[in-house]
């Protein structure tokens, strides 16, 4: 596979893409070293994955710079993940020793669970977070005592290989975390038909998704689903309406728009509608758009030339409000742009996933409401309000995982992240994600 820098156009690797035979090697040897990891006591469990995680923190600064070359992400996004990546591992380095069952009271004996690892996990990731979104299924997984296979996405392989030998170096055993490019429909595929594949973490689009929990189905096989989004960001005109503008653009621009919680749809209140969009058209024009390198760029290229025509199919079909700039010539550049679509427009209830926003006014509380619950996605989302009643009501009702208030922020390693309706299943980060790599196995043992 080609491995393209999309802010330049220039090839930057070559790698090799696994086939199904190098897959159900790759599962033989997880099952072999799985038997050895498990047994590995929670004391020396914590101590690799802490090391794990400091060698991330010393390689930041290289799998930034990776992670830039690969995906295109500005330098200032690029170190943030890599550190969010060794926040993430830290986090759950903290697990193994506390990863305890329970003791319940029952006559005649005594009542015991055990949190028992499930075995060899696949982690299927896309391309838009590479290694921080590996990182979601990787750390929790070896935590509780699995072995797992990584299948990056085609575009974006390079941090995921790295990241498998800084966890060699760090002193994991051969066999506990490998990382396997290859195409989708191939290397995917045989992950979740592999009969010794115990679970399936995937991140990605939900007509994918749809389709891994159908073919799990058939064996019973663990899913955790993390898919699209087409969130809400909700401005009420009681709000901060200064804060709201200057922060909207950020929260669906950020990674050219290529984030799965997107705040793709911006719901304004019809009484202070004009009002937002002048301060709006202001903060738009400020978003800074150019070479990733460059330490003030805000937003980078999209990942290919082939996702660049996808956005570009969807803006060509309705004039836009605005647009901001963006650089010529080589690389997959597309400028922040704003649309006014109507409701029932596909700009405005399909993922686009490109730094596009569709803008629609609305009445009341009730109406945003039920704008915003008009889709079959529930990911993420926004309610921007100086009402402390309206802001909770509003919160309760938005059907989505991830909501924040007065705020775009919806992902930290310590809190549970994943979607409700079709943007997922299952949680991933926080206090719980271990319970996904886990089974609760209860023991009685007789006194008599
Ligand atoms: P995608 O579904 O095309 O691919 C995701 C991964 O699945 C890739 O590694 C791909 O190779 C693999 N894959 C493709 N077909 C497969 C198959 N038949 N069997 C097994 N694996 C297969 O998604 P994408 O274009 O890489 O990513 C964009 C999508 O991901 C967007 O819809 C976005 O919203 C979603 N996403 C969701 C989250 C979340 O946490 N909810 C986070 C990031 C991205």
């Amino acid at each position: 596979m080609k491995i393209v820098n999309p802010a330049t156009e220039d090839v930057v690797a070559d790698v090799e893409a696994a086939d199904p035979a190098e897959v159900d090697r790759a599962v033989e040897r997880a099952r072999t070293a799985y038997a050895a990891w498990r047994q590995v006591s929670p004391g020396d469990r914590a101590r690799l994955l802490r090391r794990f995680a400091d060698l991330v923190g010393e390689h930041g600064e290289e799998l930034a710079r990776l992670e830039l070359a690969n995906a295109g992400h500005p330098i200032g996004n690029a170190r943030w993940e890599a550190g969010a990546v060794r926040d993430v591992l830290h986090f759950y380095a903290g697990a193994p020793e506390r990863d305890h069952g329970k003791q319940i009271p029952v006559p005649g004996g005594v009542d015991v669970t055990f949190q028992e690892p499930l075995g060899v996990v696949g982690v299927i990731v896309p391309w838009n977070f590479p290694m921080l979104i590996m990182s979601w299924g990787v750390a929790p997984a070896l935590a509780a005592g699995n072995t797992v296979i990584v299948k990056p996405a085609e575009w974006t392989p390079l941090t995921a290989l790295r990241l498998a030998e800084l966890a060699l170096a760090a002193g994991l055993p051969e066999g506990v975390l490998q990382v396997l490019p290859g195409v989708g429909e191939v290397a995917g595929a045989r992950l979740v038909e592999h009969p010794d594949v115990a679970k399936i973490v995937f991140t990605g689009s939900t007509e994918v998704g749809k389709e891994i929990a159908a073919k799990a189905a058939a064996q019973v096989k663990r899913v955790t689903l993390e898919l699209g989004g087409k969130s809400a960001n909700i401005i009420f005109a009681d709000a901060d309406l200064d804060r709201a503008a200057q922060a909207a653009p950020y929260a669906v621009f950020d990674n050219a728009g290529q984030d799965c919680c997107a705040r793709s749809r911006l719901l304004v209140q019809a009484s202070v509608y004009d009002a937002f969009m002048e301060r709006l058209t202001e903060a738009v024009r400020g978003v800074v758009v150019g070479d990733p390198l460059d330490e003030s760029t805000e937003m980078g290229p999209l990942i290919s030339a082939e996702h660049l025509d996808r956005v570009r199919g969807f803006v060509q079909e309705s004039a836009p409000y605005l647009q901001g700039s963006c650089p010529g010539g080589k690389g997959y550049w597309f400028p922040p742009t704003v649309l006014t679509p109507d409701v029932t427009d596909r700009t405005f209830t399909e993922e686009i996933f490109g730094p596009v926003v569709s803008v629609a006014p609305f009445e009341d509380e009730a109406d945003a409401v039920r704008i915003a619950n008009d889709t079959p996605y529930g990911l993420s989302g926004s309610i921007w309000t100086r009402d402390v009643g309206r802001a909770l009501r509003v919160s309760r009702a938005v059907e989505a995982g991830a909501l924040s208030v007065n705020s775009n922020a919806s992902v930290r390693y310590w809190t549970p992240f994943g979607g409700f309706k079709q943007s997922g299943l299952g949680r991933e980060l926080g206090p719980d994600a271990l319970a996904a790599f886990t089974e609760t196995k209860n023991v009685f043992i007789s006194w008599e």
